[in-house]
């Protein structure tokens, strides 16, 4: 339902701030469940719970996360699988812990792809139609994220906007998106994604659009666009003037 995105300096420790205020911007579209990911070090750490995103601040005053410079968060509306902590995203892939993603939309075709990864050996932990995506990405992963997501959207089917992140890749996130929103938010040594303006607007004016298809990966240093074929794109860049004081 919502998604954020952040990569900023690694020393700077933002991304929870700035994951959670965006989430905390998205409330309005109204959700089931929250959850983050960070990345930390050799791994991601993520958090996830049912209910407002309240529990999931709660959860994390008890336990908190590692500081980092990159991170996303994502509010969901279920639509395959009911609002539990395990079908919260975001949801890992490949066994060493260092993919998340989070998704908004619906993945049509996810049952003949889990079919197939079940028929592999492949463990699922939630009845999501998300988890699929996760798996499939930390397969095709072979030291780029924007290669591996590239790859793994030319199987799916549906609506979706994708967020990502490689622990191995710690200053990138990798936006896919199609029938289904994702923003671009310009900072300064920073760079944000959002699936509204509202998810960044508290840090950054300067925003850039995403046409159907395409995938965008984000650095501190800038953001990157591409089709789903691979060429490269220019995204329309424009000032988000309206006031969004509260
Ligand atoms: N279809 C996904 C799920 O049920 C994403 C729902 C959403 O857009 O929040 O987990």
């Amino acid at each position: 339902c919502g998604i954020v995105g952040y990569v900023g300096p690694r020393g700077d420790g933002k991304a929870l701030e700035v994951v959670m205020e965006g989430l905390a911007r998205l409330e309005y579209r109204g959700y089931d469940s929250a959850g983050v990911a960070l990345v930390d070090g050799e791994s991601v750490a993520t958090d996830k719970r049912a209910g407002k995103l309240a529990n999931l601040r709660e959860a994390l005053t008890e336990t908190p996360l590692p500081e980092s410079g990159t991170g996303i968060g994502h509010t969901r509306w279920a639509t395959h699988g009911g609002p539990t902590d395990a079908n919260a995203h975001p949801h890992r892939g490949g066994e060493d812990g260092k993919l998340a993603l989070i998704h908004n939309g619906i993945i049509e075709n996810f049952h003949a792809l889990k079919s197939e990864l079940v028929a592999e050996g492949v463990e699922f932990s939630s009845e999501t139609d998300t988890e699929v995506v996760a798996h499939l990405l930390a397969r095709a992963y072979d030291g780029d994220l924007t290669a591996a997501m590239r790859e793994v959207v030319q199987s799916l089917e549906g609506a979706f906007t994708l967020l990502a992140v490689h622990a191995d890749q710690p200053d990138v996130v990798v936006g896919a998106r199609r029938n289904s929103p994702l923003v671009v938010g310009l900072g300064e040594g920073e760079n944000f994604l959002g699936s509204d303006v509202a998810a960044f607007i508290g840090y950054t004016r300067e925003a850039m659009e995403l046409e159907q298809d395409q995938i965008v990966t984000i650095t501190p240093e800038g953001a990157t666009v591409i089709n789903f074929d691979g060429t490269p794109a220019q995204g329309k860049r424009y000032h988000v003037d309206w006031d969004a004081a509260a």
